[in-house]
């Protein structure tokens, strides 16, 4: 079987740290290109911009993209329409209404898009999911709590329009949400936080239920100091189901069913290369979903400005 050729588009924090190792880490693929404004990876070949790379490197078989959401969707349209297989970083986009032509472009074209999710490839969701799959849930409370002074420095794009601000994390918990309960839910109630200087919200209280009427909250922060937290706990009628860690630790009465290092990115590209193999596409929208409706249903309060540096 001949090796994927793939080109990373945006060479930012998240494609250096897990996409260039894991993509080297995973059979039958393997890294040819990069298209970036600036950024470089040594031995690798540049581009300032995917257009360029489209028109002189014509040996590229799929891209990853990796810019921030507001741009993703042009760019893919047009690696999809070049034949090429294309992977999609979370979120797939800033709405939701711009995946559907991707989604006829990928069919039309015979070729892969996969709207890829990592949490949902965090060792202790499919045991999660397991373990739920026949049980009774009462509640579900979860906690997204982190500093985005920590982990996204100087990342502006996250506050502007379409950067889904504080939903850029916690997107990724809906990711896990929408996988592991066994029926699907529904926003009914939210509070979003905007500082005053920021097109995208800060914090955020969400309320969820489903057909059986269940609880489901959520306290989403993107200013927490001090212990950060990634957290969903399900009361079942047995008790409660823990999964910290943004996934990578389920914990069941006290006891640790799985306590694993993540290791999210190489079983997301060893997807993306079954994927391939397969013919197939991986376009769920769910999560994308629930962060458009708790922005459509939310009440909006004005907090104070936010500043990179406090
Ligand atoms: P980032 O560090 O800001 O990197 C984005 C990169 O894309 C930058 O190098 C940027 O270049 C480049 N870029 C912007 N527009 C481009 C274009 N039109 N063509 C080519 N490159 C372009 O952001 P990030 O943290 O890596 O996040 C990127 C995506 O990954 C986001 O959707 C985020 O939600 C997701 N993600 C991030 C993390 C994380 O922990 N950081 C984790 C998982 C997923 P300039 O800076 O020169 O504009």
């Amino acid at each position: 079987m001949t090796t994927i050729q793939i080109a990373i588009v945006g060479l930012g924090k998240i494609a250096r740290s897990q996409h260039v190792p894991a993509i080297a880490a995973t059979d039958g693929i393997e890294i040819v290109a990069v298209a970036d404004p600036h950024a470089t990876l040594e031995g690798v070949a540049h581009f300032s911009t995917l257009a360029e790379m489209l028109a002189q490197a014509p040996g590229i078989d799929a891209v990853a993209f990796c810019t921030p959401p507001q741009v993703r969707s042009t760019l893919a349209a047009a690696a999809l329409a070049a034949g090429k297989h294309v992977l999609l970083e979370k979120p797939p986009g800033a709405t939701v209404s711009e995946l559907g032509p991707l989604v006829a472009a990928a069919e039309e074209s015979g070729t892969t898009l996969f709207a890829s999710w990592h949490s949902r490839f965090a060792p202790a969701v499919e045991p999660a999911r397991a373990f739920l799959a026949n049980r009774t849930i009462r509640s579900v409370v979860t906690t997204w709590k982190e500093d985005v002074r920590v982990w996204h420095p100087g990342q502006r794009w996250i506050f502007e329009a379409g950067g889904l601000g504080v939903f850029d994390p916690a997107i990724n918990a809906l990711s896990i949400l929408t996988r592991i309960l066994p029926r699907p839910f529904f926003v009914t109630a939210a509070e979003l936080a905007f500082p005053s200087n920021c097109d995208a919200p800060i914090a955020a209280k969400l309320e969820f239920s489903d057909q059986t009427g269940i609880a489901m909250r959520a306290e989403l922060d993107f200013l927490q100091s001090g212990q950060q937290t990634w957290e969903i706990r399900v009361e079942t009628d047995d008790g409660w189901l823990t999964l910290s860690a943004g996934g990578a630790k389920l914990t069941y009465a006290g006891v640790a069913l799985v306590d694993e290092k993540k290791a999210e990115y190489p079983a997301l590209y060893r997807h993306f290369v079954e994927l391939i193999r397969r013919g197939a596409s991986d376009v769920d929208l769910a999560p994308l979903i629930h962060v458009a409706d708790a922005f459509m249903l939310g009440r909006r309060i004005v907090v104070a400005p936010f500043e990179d540096r406090p």
